[in-house]
């Protein structure tokens, strides 16, 4: 114990001013667990449980008293809780919105666990599952993995989610972000018009740390996703919409001056802490939050999670107004910083059949120029617009001799599968590693596509564009990857009807996409 909670507990804070803000003991004055529970990040021996407890998701605060209150938490070995193997106390401070975060350890390689929580000793949670990594080095047969984000909470109803939160045996749900949108109601995101809403933000655009803290009350506050944290782990990342749309380390979409920038992006990435569970070495301390990790499943699999977005250079070409924005224009610039890159240098290959690279953006080239359009049209956001990045990446992946790298992305409001060919002037040529772009959950794209077989001859290394709502599902083995592209009937009403699933597999010899 420290000094301060030893003195507390001794009931000697008072005379030397270090009083503690009063601890809610009983008589909360509603549930508090309207946000549900998470679990994230796991390890051989462990995992995050996560909680925040609020009363009421639209209210100042959540509807929380300004009070610190005290939360138990149990992990057990069967969902009654008749086996309960770690058991303990956490405090919920009014300072982190009453979020709970807890690294659990000493608990079971790749073996399933139950948990839950109760507040200020008389409200219980509802109870989450969760399953440990394998150990470090061991052979494992199987590991299951989603990935899912862009949930865009007026652009659609969560039916992805409550989908997703049915699937058996997951092992973690890669969350690539825009888990929240920053607008205000009705401004539907980036060329956003003439999407239909289906419920409505509340509150304006976000700023404050209060604005996101009630942003992610509002989403959480749906029963679908609430059911698919409760499902599985989470290794949650972020994107553009939890800060600003496009935004770039220290630089905004707008021209604001950086030093204003920075309390936005410190209250968004305050609050993006606060409602993930992730581990403490996340907690937003420092200017730069240092969010990319690595996941290992035993042999079978290494998940390197970046971060696109906190470390890069600004995006070339006035952010893509500048046109045309030649190829020539995005030698320069780097989107994961050079200390993540030389990280994700060190981490790659190694004893791994598998090599996921999960990160936020579009990995290979696509060029979706019009028919009567005499220059590509690159999006300058994603790595298309870094193109020096890409290059450095993909050397090393070759310089390796690895085959078994798969990018896993979102953003895009669209799935994009494709072969990632080694120089990206010759889309046809010599493959490094595939990529499974993720549809979004509910984030529509009215950005109109030109002609499917013009996009088809200028990009050869793609197999498949469409615009579904869903996720990515991929069971991973030794011999394959098989890859099942799920989607949803609607996203207009609550209504869990899948829609149709595309698969495909992989083998990890060959950077190469089948067809199943
Ligand atoms: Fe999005
Ligand atoms: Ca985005």
């Amino acid at each position: 114990m420290r000094r301060r909670s030893v003195l507390s507990a001794l009931g000697l804070g008072a005379g030397i001013g270090l009083l503690p803000a009063p601890i809610l003991a009983g008589s909360l004055q509603a549930y508090p667990f309207g946000v549900g529970v998470a679990a994230g990040d796991p390890a051989p021996d462990g995992f995050v449980l996560w909680t925040r407890l609020v009363t009421q998701p639209e209210a100042e605060h959540g509807g929380m008293p300004p009070l610190r209150v005290p939360v138990r938490w149990e992990v057990a070995l069967d969902d009654g809780f008749r086996q309960i193997v770690r058991d303990g106390e956490a405090m919920a401070h009014p300072e982190l919105a009453h979020a709970v975060h807890v690294e659990v350890e000493g608990l079971l390689p790749h073996r399933r666990y139950w948990y839950r929580f109760h507040a200020a000793g008389e409200a219980t949670s509802p109870v989450g599952t969760v399953r440990t990594a394998p150990a470090a080095g061991a052979a494992v047969d199987r590991v299951r993995f989603a990935v899912a984000g862009c949930q865009h909470y007026e652009h659609g109803f969560y039916n992805a989610w409550g989908l997703l939160a049915r699937e058996p045996d997951l092992d973690v749900v890669f969350h690539y972000g825009d888990y929240i949108y920053e607008g205000g109601p009705g401004q539907l995101g980036m060329r956003g018009n003439g999407v239909l809403a289906v419920r409505q933000h509340v509150g304006g655009e976000l700023y404050s740390l209060d604005d996101y803290r009630r942003r992610y009350a509002q989403y959480k506050s749906d029963p679908d996703l609430q059911a698919a944290h409760a499902s599985a782990a989470f290794a949650c990342s972020f994107d553009d919409h939890e800060v600003d749309n496009n935004w770039a380390a220290g630089i905004p979409e707008e021209n604001v001056p950086p030093e204003v920038f920075a309390l936005r992006r410190r209250a968004a990435m305050q609050a993006w802490y606060e409602n993930m569970p992730v581990r403490r070495a996340m907690f937003p301390s420092a200017p730069d939050p240092i969010a990319f990790r690595r996941l290992d499943y035993g042999r079978l699999m290494r998940m390197h999670v970046l971060d696109t977005r906190s470390h890069r250079s600004d995006q070339p070409c006035d952010d893509g107004r500048r046109k045309p924005c030649l190829r020539e224009h995005r030698v320069e610039g780097t989107l994961l910083g050079a200390r993540q890159e030389a990280w994700l240098e060190e981490g790659l290959g190694g004893p791994f059949t598998w090599n996921v690279l999960a990160q936020q953006l579009l990995l290979m080239p696509v060029d979706l120029r019009q028919p009567d359009q005499q220059h590509p049209e690159l999006a300058t956001d994603v790595w298309d617009g870094y193109r020096g990045a890409r290059d450095r990446l993909l050397g090393a992946i070759q310089d390796r001799g690895l085959t078994n790298v798969v990018a896993v992305s979102g953003d895009y409001h669209r799935n994009l599968v494709g072969e990632v060919p080694l120089r990206d002037t010759q889309p046809e040529g010599e493959k490094v590693a595939v990529e499974f772009l993720a549809t979004s959950m509910s984030s529509e794209s009215p950005k109109a596509m030109p002609p499917a077989e013009h996009v088809a001859r200028l990009n050869p290394h793609l197999a498949l564009l469409d615009d579904e709502r869903g996720y990515h599902l991929f069971d991973v083995t030794p011999e394959r990857m098989v890859a099942d592209l799920k989607s949803v009937a609607t996203t207009k009403r609550r209504d869990l009807t899948p829609g149709p699933v595309t698969r495909f597999v992989v083998m990890p010899d060959q950077p190469l996409l089948h067809r199943d």
